[in-house]
């Protein structure tokens, strides 16, 4: 997959673009990202990328010209890419856009800055408009990484294990269950016993519910929309009093 990442500040994404799973991917030949600085389209002597608003106001505003001339330049440059525009202004950011994005043969992310980019490049030169959240960035160039990461990691051969995306929270609408690792005991926390009974069916169990009942007091807003399995409910109904009274019941003050 290719990422075309379009910015004003390149030396950002240097990087994120080395570590970890990102860096692998790349140096796998598993995706390509490549990252133009948009001050190299434009032409007038000072290389300007943003003018005043018109109508007055505070801030300025990123210019159509070299972003668009960026655009074009690059439209050839590989299979067909979406062109997406990083804005607070644009559809909630989550894991199904991720998993849809990850489809896909390549995109190009326009970074903005100031207060925004000149609202013709949104309307006539882009395929979609994607927010991280609801709070503002100083630029798109966070909210690129935030998709690039993302959506890396749900690329075929990304991941050493190919489940742990699978198992990860919002594969479903459901959060992952609390996970621990050595030591046994730390400073007289000790793991729940149940991980260290190797009973596989009942560790399955009280995972699927932990996550669903760590998922109703996190995110009833996720939690809502849970299509329960009669397994599920009988664990929910369960819970209490098979897992009660240990850890399944400290919510969720200690890790936040
Ligand atoms: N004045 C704009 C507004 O109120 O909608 C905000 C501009 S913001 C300071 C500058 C740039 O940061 C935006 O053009 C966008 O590219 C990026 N940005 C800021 N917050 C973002 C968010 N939540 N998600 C994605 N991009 C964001």
């Amino acid at each position: 997959m290719i990422f075309d990442i379009l910015t004003i500040f390149p030396a950002m994404f240097s990087s994120p673009l080395e570590e970890s799973i990102v860096g692998k991917a790349r140096e796998r030949g598993l995706i390509r990202v490549r990252v133009h600085n948009i001050r190299d389209w434009a032409t007038d002597k000072h290389q300007m990328t943003d003018d005043r608003p018109f109508g007055g106001g505070e801030g300025m505003v990123m210019k159509p010209e070299p972003i668009v001339a960026a655009l074009r330049a690059l439209k050839d440059d590989g299979p067909p890419a979406k062109v997406i525009l990083l804005s607070p202004q644009g559809r909630l950011f989550n894991q199904q856009i991720a998993r849809d994005l990850s489809l896909l043969p390549r995109i190009a992310l326009v970074c903005g800055r100031y207060e925004g980019v000149d609202e013709r490049v949104a309307e006539h030169f882009t395929d979609d408009q994607i927010s991280i959240g609801d709070y503002i960035l100083t630029g798109g160039e966070i909210a690129a990484m935030v998709i690039l990461d993302s959506v890396t990691r749900l690329l075929p051969g990304v991941l050493g294990n190919a489940d742990s995306a699978s198992a990860e929270s919002f594969s479903e609408p459901v959060l992952e269950y609390p996970q621990y690792t050595r030591p046994q005991d730390f400073e007289g926390w000790s793991v729940p016993e149940i991980l260290l009974s190797g009973n596989h069916d009942r560790i399955r169990r009280w995972r699927r519910a932990q996550a669903l009942l760590r998922t109703s007091v996190r995110r009833p807003d996720l939690f809502s929309r849970l299509e329960l399995s009669a397994e599920d409910l009988a664990l929910l109904e369960a819970a209490g009093e098979e897992f009660g009274g240990g850890q399944s019941g400290r919510e969720p003050d200690r890790e936040s």
